[in-house]
């Protein structure tokens, strides 16, 4: 008999928090709460580490008092996988004396049992009150590994006593608050995601304090190692060494993950694998999974299936061999009972002995001429911003199939016998699911069914949040090459449709090498007409040619690029084949003139070098390429020119 019995622990990470010089990077900014208004045209809108001192320190009996940053509780689908590492170098210390961590740790890690909790909105809440002084917000959230991943989104807040805490790894689009706003404790400020260097849909609570610029972890958990007093309002019991428990438990197929029943990624247990409604007695191979808890090395786990009056068709079992908060195991025998017992049967877990789940399952006499579709497991068709279709070949095994799709949107379709094409989707959802029912000649019982699942990265996550989003595409003519944009950050505003066309929300973004961007704007309203503008700190500030409208839970698109109409009074510069948005108004007086071309000459001079406003073209040097297009600006009078 073959089976495969795996057992897979989770790893949870986070990225260190060096801040990086690039003004462009992220987007920060520094405010405080007495003068939290913010002003849209400062450039200084940047998060400095250097003005954030030690204020209230790590011995400071006041500081924070957190309460639990979650709207669900620990024992409501959560999960504690990590703590803080207090000790520094090589090893592992958590504040309780024990090695619930992994080295070099700063926070602590509170995990969902898979991506349909994540799915279902789990609302993060700010643990204590204080001024936003981060956020990144537009990071793909659905990641499970350490390399090669976005940044991860997150929420600076800074407390009343002058301590900070860091909330990582949230959804997309998800932040609920605004830089400089006051939050209250309780607050929700966004959703759990697995943005960043994130294995699974968690959050990374970090608590800490700046010395001189310099970020400084401050463990809130008190214990036999962390003696500084607890900042938790009610610390929660350790969760170290805790007894062992299932959190959860399925059957599949082997259509359901794929096909190949031994080389299962582990990604496809993580978005949890969708059960059968009924498993054929002709399947060759099922299998069974168990998502596990404790610390109980040399402790054995068995697993028996059981047919429907309760006798022992097979088992097996393994040993735990290391700690885990939080593992995933399968196993993935041989069936093919055939014409054997119908009903009920179940797979029951034994823990030392002990029963701990039993999991129930349909077996049915389908036969063996049954058609199977083989998609992933709980494939999820993603959209981003420039990926808005998807195919999924659904790979009949027999010929005569007829298709059915149950509760799909209107944009999905079966575009002939084998693939199904997700077109752009009109649903104002974030996540959508649906089924495809395939069977032989439309019969009842040789037929096969899938579900898959929609997530729209793009889309915020809910309707209800509030927060509009803008996909927006723009070139700056002196960082445009005629190829690409030396990326740099903008400042997207939105004003009113009428005089005196009052601000209504604005969002600093990075835009980047091809142009776009993503702003959020928690002010604005869905059914409202706004003016779209730019600013840049050495380009002439450049509106929409007309007001555009936010549609409830959709993006809007915006692109500047393609005509000089674009823009309002045609105020764009066509560059290798691309409208753009006029550089050199060095001073940001609205116009391209000999006061913004003898600053750049001046610059020059003095060999001025990096990231400095009169470097036009972005390549860290003020020099003659700069003065030419300040010149040629100011030569054709370019000014600003708005309603
Ligand atoms: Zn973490």
């Amino acid at each position: 008999m073959k089976t495969v019995i795996i057992l897979l622990m989770l790893q949870i990470s986070v990225l260190t928090f060096g801040q990086s010089e690039k003004i462009g990077d992220e987007l920060y900014l520094y405010s405080d709460k007495n003068s939290s208004q913010p002003n849209c045209t400062a450039e200084e809108i940047k998060f400095d580490p250097a003005i954030h001192e030690n204020i209230s320190g790590p011995l400071n009996m006041g500081g924070p008092s957190y309460d639990w940053p979650l709207k669900a509780a620990l024992n409501e689908g959560l999960v504690i996988v990590n703590y803080v590492d207090d000790l520094a170098g090589g090893s592992i210390k958590d504040y309780n004396d024990n090695d619930w961590s992994y080295n070099g740790h700063n926070g602590t890690d509170i995990c969902l049992h898979d991506f349909r909790n994540m799915d279902r909105f789990y609302a993060i809440k700010a643990a204590e009150s204080g001024v936003v002084i981060q956020t990144v917000m537009n990071n793909f959230d659905r990641n499970t590994g350490w390399s090669n991943v976005d940044p991860a989104n997150k929420i600076l807040i800074k407390h009343d006593d002058g301590s900070y805490a860091y909330y990582y790894h949230l959804m997309k689009k998800s932040v609920t608050v605004k830089l400089g706003e006051y939050v209250q404790k309780g607050r929700i400020i966004g959703y759990v995601g697995s943005s960043g260097v994130s294995t699974d849909a968690h959050l990374h609570f970090e608590s800490g304090y700046f010395v001189n610029g310099t970020w400084n972890k401050r463990d809130p958990w008190q214990g036999d190692y962390n003696h500084l007093p607890s900042q938790w309002a009610d610390q929660e019991a350790y969760v170290g060494n805790t007894a062992f428990k299932l959190h959860d438990m399925g059957v599949f197929t082997s259509s359901l993950i794929g096909g190949d029943m031994d080389n299962i990624p582990i990604s496809y247990f993580k978005e949890r694998i969708f059960t059968p409604n009924t498993v054929s007695g002709y399947e060759g191979r099922i299998g069974f999974w168990l998502q596990l808890q404790g610390n109980n090395t040399g402790k054995q786990i068995r697993y028996e299936i059981r047919r429907s009056d309760g006798s022992l068709f097979d088992d097996t079992y393994f040993y735990l061999n290391s700690q885990a908060q939080f593992a995933w195991s399968w196993w993935t025998p041989t069936f093919n009972v055939g014409i054997g017992t119908t009903g009920d049967w179940y797979v029951r877990v034994l823990y030392d002995n002990v029963e701990k789940g039993r999991y129930f399952f349909d077996v049915q006499l389908l036969t063996s001429n049954r058609p199977r579709m083989y998609p992933v497991a709980a494939k999820c068709f993603r959209r981003s911003i420039f990926v808005q279709r998807d195919t999924l070949r659904v790979r009949p095994v027999r010929a005569n199939m007829q298709y059915q799709l149950v509760n799909a949107p209107p944009n999905v379709s079966l575009t002939n016998d084998s693939i199904l094409t997700i077109s752009t989707f009109d649903q104002p959802f974030r996540s959508y699911d649906f089924k495809v029912i395939g069977s032989m000649g439309g019969s009842a019982s040789l037929r096969d069914t899938m579900l898959y699942k929609l997530i729209d990265t793009t889309k915020n996550h809910s309707s209800g949040n509030g927060i509009v989003s803008l996909e927006l595409k723009s070139y700056l003519e002196g960082r445009y090459n005629g190829s690409s944009m030396e990326e740099d950050t903008i400042t997207v505003l939105l004003r009113s449709p009428l005089s005196p066309y009052a601000l209504v929300d604005y969002d600093k973004v990075l835009t980047l090498s091809n142009g776009t961007c993503i702003a959020n704007f928690p002010n604005a309203s869905s059914g409202i007409y706004y003016y779209i503008l730019i600013r840049h700190r050495n380009s002439i500030e450049t509106w929409a040619k007309t007001v555009q409208q936010f549609q409830l839970g959709y993006p809007l698109s915006y692109n500047f690029t393609t005509s000089k109409t674009k823009a309002y009074g045609d105020n764009l510069k066509l560059k290798g084949g691309e409208y753009c948005i006029y550089s050199g108004d060095v001073n940001q007086d609205g116009a391209v003139d000999v006061t913004d071309v003898s600053m750049v000459d001046n610059d020059i001079s003095i060999f001025v070098q990096g990231y400095e406003v009169t470097d036009l073209d972005g390549d860290n040097f003020v020099d003659a390429s700069d003065q030419a297009i300040a010149d040629n600006n100011s030569f054709n009078f370019v000014v600003k020119i708005r309603p």
